[in-house]
């Protein structure tokens, strides 16, 4: 909309219109001028863990934008870093939040308006605490043996128990989470009306992992003591595999989803399942990239996400959006910008709210200064979609 006005009280949108109609008919309102500016909802990052923003890899290679070890090596790199940094901080708890809510505000003044953020520490549902950035928090369970298996029933029983803890799980992925976990996790998200949020087909060692029971996950997993041969192999696709479980529906958002049959895409679909894109972090791994023409073909509109600083260069949404158009130039730009805001609003069960600039939704608007000629509405999304983090931006109000 050219020469657009967009009236906002008391935290909401009450109007959008021409400038000239809504100045006759709020006329009283203050009017705050954005001149050279497009006015935008808010970003939506559909995946993230903040709690992993103080992990900076020894092995970066920062000009190519890559780490150079195999999937397995990075979830064990991963695990060593994170071990470090307790053994060498007295006060690692409190560094990591510190570091988490620098992060978090990073992204709020990058135009972020909500994190679907998953961690494993309790202590990090805090960090979106008085944020202008909501955070949705769930906390991630994991475990393939009997044994965790257990220990993730009792814990699912002691939060449910808990009345203070407003918190819900959501389990890491199909490689590392077994069945009844799954399951059991799932259900209880169902009784609190929550989301989960799964990583699923990351990269192609866990199809063969899935498919086969062979490869470089079953070495991990026997290596870290996580395997006590009590998980049978599925040899299903992971998505035809979370299926069977039964946790596939339209409050499952599925991450990544980078390694997808056909199979899995049609399940996907008929369940109204929520897709959520990490470019960036795919890149980072180099796990190759997800078929997102294929989930656009099938009604899919995917959600956007970062991933964390353990798997990505920088958090920030725009470059994101870059990524993606790199990666995909057949998508049109309109469809990349549709995914960091309605896609991640509605995988997240929030479009009524915000994700979009409609009456009766949150006032959390932006408007980002113009750079070069614009001609037609095209020519925005295409400026929004590939300037990654040199755009001039501010919040309105
Ligand atoms: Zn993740």
């Amino acid at each position: 909309m050219e020469d657009g006005a967009l009236v906002v009280a008391g935290g909401l949108i009450r109007a959008i219109g021409g400038y000239g109609e809504i100045k006759k008919e709020f006329g009283q309102y203050k009017t705050l001028d954005h001149d050279s500016s497009i006015l935008l909802p808010g970003l939506i990052n559909g995946h993230c863990h903040l709690e992993l923003s103080h992990l900076v890899f020894p092995e970066h290679d920062r000009d190519n934008n890559c780490y150079h070890g195999a999937f397995t090596t990075w979830i064990k790199e991963l695990l060593t870093e994170r071990e470090r940094f307790f053994q060498e901080n007295a006060d690692a708890e409190n560094l990591i939040l510190q570091h988490a809510r620098q992060t978090l505000q990073h992204m709020s003044a990058d135009g972020v308006a909500f994190i679907g953020d998953v961690g494993n520490s309790l202590s990090s549902r805090t960090i979106g605490e008085d944020q202008k950035t909501r955070v949705y928090f769930l906390l991630e369970l994991l475990g393939l043996t009997k044994e965790s298996e257990a220990k993730t029933s009792a814990r699912l029983e002691n939060i449910a128990a808990d009345a203070a803890l407003d918190i819900s799980c959501t389990p890491h992925a199909p490689y590392s989470t077994s069945p009844g976990s799954i399951q059991a996790i799932k259900r209880q998200a169902g009784r609190q009306n929550q989301i989960v949020s799964i990583h699923v087909a990351e990269s192609w060692q866990e199809v063969e992992f899935l498919q086969s029971g062979a490869g470089a996950f079953k070495e991990f997993l026997c290596e870290r003591g996580a395997w006590d041969g009590t998980f049978t192999i599925p040899a299903l696709g992971p998505v035809q595999y979370l299926n069977r479980l039964g946790v596939i529906d339209s409050r499952t958002i599925c991450v990544h989803c980078v390694h997808m049959d056909r199979a899995d895409i049609n399940i996907l679909a008929e369940k109204k399942a929520k897709v959520c894109l990490c470019p960036g972090s795919n890149r980072f791994l180099g796990v190759g990239k997800a078929p997102v023409t294929e989930f656009l073909d099938h009604g899919i509109l995917p959600a956007l996400g970062t991933d964390s600083m353990a798997s990505n260069q920088e958090l920030n949404m725009w470059r994101e959006m870059r990524l993606l158009r790199e990666d995909h130039p057949e998508i049109s730009p309109e469809s990349v910008f549709d995914m960091a805001t309605r896609g991640g609003a509605e995988a997240w069960g929030i479009s009524a709210e915000i994700g979009s600039l409609e009456p009766g939704k949150q006032s959390l608007a932006q408007a980002v200064m113009y750079q070069g000629k614009i001609n037609s509405p095209g020519d925005i999304f295409e400026m929004l979609t590939t300037a990654g983090d040199s755009l001039q931006r501010e919040w309105l109000g």
